[in-house]
């Protein structure tokens, strides 16, 4: 598949003052404490993606992207909610709190994020 050893990592801004997490990675400042941007640190996202809810989206919101699509509300980290397109054909095998996992889309020397499940039991 896609998987190499420079695939980009989603990152988030963790705050050195009060520990919490913001997206994206190049916050002006923690969302929580209100810390400066030179407070936070660019980490990988400190733990699995979780899917809060989904909804298929049947006109284009943005140019290019593909419709009929699923776009997902993810938690990132403890209150980070973030809205982003699942990777899946439809609805049907998604269910609220699912492990997602998530994969670069790089267009343009720039990554945009999309979430897929995580297959349970190991096989991807
Ligand atoms: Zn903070």
């Amino acid at each position: 598949m896609s998987d190499s050893l420079d695939a980009p990592v989603l990152r988030m801004a963790h705050c050195a003052r009060c520990g919490a997490y913001s997206y994206p990675p190049e916050a002006w400042g923690c969302r929580a404490c209100g810390a400066a941007a030179d407070a936070l640190d660019a980490v990988p996202c400190p733990e699995t993606p979780r899917l809060k809810n989904f909804v298929t989206v049947h006109s284009e919101l943005a140019p290019g992207l593909p419709v009929p699509c699923v776009i997902g509300e993810v938690a990132l980290a403890p209150g980070v909610v973030e809205e982003a397109l699942i990777g899946v054909a439809d609805e049907s095998g998604l269910r609220l709190d699912m492990p997602l996992r998530a994969e670069a889309l790089v267009e343009d020397g720039r990554a945009r994020w999309r979430f897929v499940p995580v297959a349970e039991g190991g096989a991807a």
